[in-house]
This record gives C-alpha cells, structure tokens and sequence, in this order.
C-alpha cells in the first residue's frame, strides 16, 4: 500500500530514499528544480551525469524515461531524472507525463527505495497546466503497483500545494 503525501516547499530540502529531479534530455543541468537539485546537490551529481551521456545515453534521456544518480549532498540516496513533456495545445502528450512518474517509481522498485519524493514535473519551463498535472500525477501513482511506501509530492508554492491537495482529496 503506497500513501501518498503532500509537502509545500523546496525539494532539495526534502530527506527521502529518492528525490525525483523534471530533468530535461540533455541531463547536464537547467533551470527550476533542476537547476537547484544541481546547486545544493554538488557536482557529483552532473559527474555522474556525464558519465551516462558518455556511455548509454549518449543521446541525452528520452522524455518520459527515467535514470538515477548518486543524490551528492542531498539528504536521499538516489536522484532519479525524468524528463517531462513540453506541454502542448495541439497534441496530446498525457501518456509522457504519466510514463515519467510509471517509470520513476519502476526505477526505484529496482533500487530498493521506499520513499520517493516528485516535484511537479513539467508545470515549470514545460508549461503543463497545474490541475491537468495534479490530476496525471495523483491517477498514475495511484494506478502503479510499486513497493513504495510514500510517494511525497513537493510543491514549491501555495497554489500548486492546493491544486494537488483539491486532486488528491
Ligand atoms: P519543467 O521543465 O519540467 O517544467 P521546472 O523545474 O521548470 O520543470 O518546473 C517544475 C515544477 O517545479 C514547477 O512547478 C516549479 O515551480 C517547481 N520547482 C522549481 N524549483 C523547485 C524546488 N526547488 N523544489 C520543488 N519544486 C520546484
């Protein structure tokens, strides 16, 4: 039984098994939370990026995929980058979204973490509207069968916290 909880603030201030970082496909840094999991974090954690676009991913990540790295000076074990879809009015892109928080919590089963803290990916530089990105987030992690005991999701401001909370309600 996974519990789903909600925390208003800064993610990298969050302990937990894993942090989720809305990473984008090149992996070697951006802004918003990235750019701030990359900042408190330290370089071991770009370190370990360059590594994977030196070997696997070469290409950078494909959205909607995830990968992990050392967590560097956070309070976690494992960074898990995903990279979230841009949102579009033209196309529909839900599946990606939803596949970045499927794939999260499969890469952390695989890893052995029990609690697994998300931003809300995609609502920043992507554009994704705040409710449709609740509604995706809290229906995916609801539907995926996963060994993960808390699923916290961490919204920097009021609004997103109370768009999250009406959603999952
Ligand atoms: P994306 O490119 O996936 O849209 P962003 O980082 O631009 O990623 O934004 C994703 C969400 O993360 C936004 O709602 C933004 O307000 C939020 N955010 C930015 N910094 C932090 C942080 N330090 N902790 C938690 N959430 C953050």
């Amino acid at each position: 039984m996974t519990t789903i909880t909600l925390v208003q603030g800064d993610i990298t201030r969050e302990s937990a098994d894993a942090i989720v970082n809305a990473a984008n496909s090149s992996l070697l840094g951006g802004g918003g939370v990235d750019g701030a999991i990359h900042r408190r974090g330290g370089p071991e954690i770009l370190a370990e990026c360059r590594k994977l676009r030196a070997g696997h991913l070469g290409k950078g990540l494909a959205t909607g995929r995830a990968v992990a790295t050392t967590a560097g000076a956070l309070d976690a074990r494992w960074v898990i980058h995903t990279v979230g879809p841009v949102h579009s009015e033209t196309e529909d892109r839900s599946e990606l979204l939803a596949s970045c928080y499927r794939e999260s919590l499969r890469l952390a089963d695989e890893l052995g973490a029990r609690t697994v803290a998300f931003p809300a990916i995609s609502t920043g530089v992507y554009r994704w509207p705040m409710d449709d990105a609740a509604r995706i987030a809290v229906e995916t992690v609801r539907n995926t069968p996963t060994a993960v005991e808390e699923v916290r999701f961490v919204l920097f401001d009021t609004r997103a916290h109370a768009v999250f909370a009406s959603r999952l309600g």
